[in-house]
């Protein structure tokens, strides 16, 4: 039985991996964790059998306790002690934001494989998240499914000399607004903005998706995951959100991951590595599909991505900031504080007003996303 503790559990992706927990073989459950959502987390623990669970938001971690008679963690040291106590083989991050760092960062020094679906933990912890995996040997199992295409596609290619994959791709579906010129975004709806057309996804991750900020974070995990130089990563619009991603080899081969967009799929992959499980998905039939079709971003009408290439560039605190001030918009877009074109009005202006400086430690990043959080609340509070 391979001992997993799942955080963020009561999340699109934890309900997803606990599914792909009970309906494939050789996967136990012994911790889960959620943010404020603590009745939804005791029916899991109920029926995953867990005897204990972490929960951020005091209030809920107060009902739960009343409501319970395992064990509930809270506060700052909760998530440390939900992992370190339950030694789990595998820590799956499922959280949401940077709030996802601390998770990752305990996974890694102690040296137990981690299933990523916290995209901005790579994002924000950069270069300090891979070397800890590094220095303790834990493995670094993307869940997100472009790079899960790209960790099996670039597996294929072991043992081959190195410099022979030249170039990585990332599909993006484009989003609900695929298509839209950036005079008819300006009056876009959250409830427009949360329509997906391809994923069920949680709304953060929604919204990221609908201003291609979510690309723009992925072409900066895909960096940090396979060390690929940022001239060396493409972008391409791909509405049916079949092909996931694609390597490009020197000898004119390129060679693509296929498959209908479900995340159980990246799920099951990281959960159950090294081995392929049985899962009960829909099977690709070509076609069906008929028309698989691809076309370039529109930077002018989606701004963000060019924000996160620039920022992963730049190095440093900037990603962090990048980070930390599109939370602070896309909170503030779903609160209906401020409009679908300024989510990266404040980005970019968060991002010129603080300095960027060299991360020596993860209280620079503590720091920096702090700093980011204040300067593009006060620039969401001007707008109004
Ligand atoms: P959701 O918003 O659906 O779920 C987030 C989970 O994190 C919930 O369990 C939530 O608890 C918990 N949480 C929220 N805030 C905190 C906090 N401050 N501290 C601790 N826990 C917290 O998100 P998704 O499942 O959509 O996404 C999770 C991660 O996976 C994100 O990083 C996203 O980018 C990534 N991802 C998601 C995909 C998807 O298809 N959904 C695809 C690829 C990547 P509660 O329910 O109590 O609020
Ligand atoms: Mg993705």
């Amino acid at each position: 039985m391979r001992r997993i503790a799942l955080l963020g559990s009561t999340g699109s992706i934890g309900v997803q991996a606990l599914d792909v927990v009970r309906s494939t073989a050789g996967l136990e459950v012994v911790a889960l964790s959620a943010h404020s959502r603590w009745e939804e987390l005791l029916e899991q623990a109920r029926v995953h059998k867990v005897s204990r669970v972490a929960i951020s938001d005091p209030q809920a971690a107060d009902a739960a306790r009343a409501a319970w008679d395992g064990e509930v963690l809270c506060g700052p040291e909760a998530l440390a002690h939900l992992i370190t106590g339950a030694a789990p083989d595998l820590v799956c991050n499922a959280i949401v934001g940077s709030a996802g760092l601390a998770a990752t960062v305990v996974t890694l020094s102690e040296g137990i494989d981690l299933a990523l679906a916290n995209k901005e933990s790579l994002v924000v912890g950069g270069e300090l998240v891979t070397e800890l995996a590094a220095a303790t040997g834990a493995r670094l199992l993307p869940v997100d499914s472009e790079h899960s295409a790209l960790h099996q596609l670039i597996a294929s290619e072991k043992g081959q000399p190195p410099g022979t994959i030249e170039r990585l791709t990332l599909t993006a579906s484009g989003g609900p607004f695929r298509g839209r010129s950036r005079e008819e975004l300006r009056a876009v709806t959250v409830e427009q903005a949360l329509d997906h057309p391809t994923w069920r996804m949680g709304g953060k991750i929604s919204i990221d998706s609908a201003t291609l900020m979510n690309k723009g974070l992925e072409v900066i995990e895909a960096h940090q995951l396979f060390g690929t130089a940022y001239s060396a990563i493409d972008v391409v619009v791909h509405p049916q959100s079949i092909v996931h991603a694609m390597i490009s080899l020197t000898d004119g081969s390129s060679l693509a991951h296929l498959g209908h967009p479900d995340m159980r799929v990246p799920i099951a992959y990281a959960l159950q590595w090294p081995e392929r499980v049985d899962l009960d998905v829909r099977p690709l039939d070509l076609t069906a599909v008929g028309a698989l079709t691809f076309e370039a971003v529109d930077e002018n009408a989606f701004p963000c991505l060019g924000l996160a290439l620039a920022a992963g560039k730049e190095g440093g605190t900037a990603p962090c900031v990048l980070n930390a001030a599109n939370e602070v918009a896309v909170a503030a877009f779903l609160d209906r504080r401020c409009s679908f074109l300024e989510i990266a009005e404040v980005i970019e202006g968060t991002l010129g007003a603080v300095a960027i400086e060299q991360i020596y430690s993860f209280e620079t990043l503590i720091e920096s996303d702090r700093a980011a959080r204040d300067e593009a609340a006060s620039r969401v509070a001007a707008l109004a």
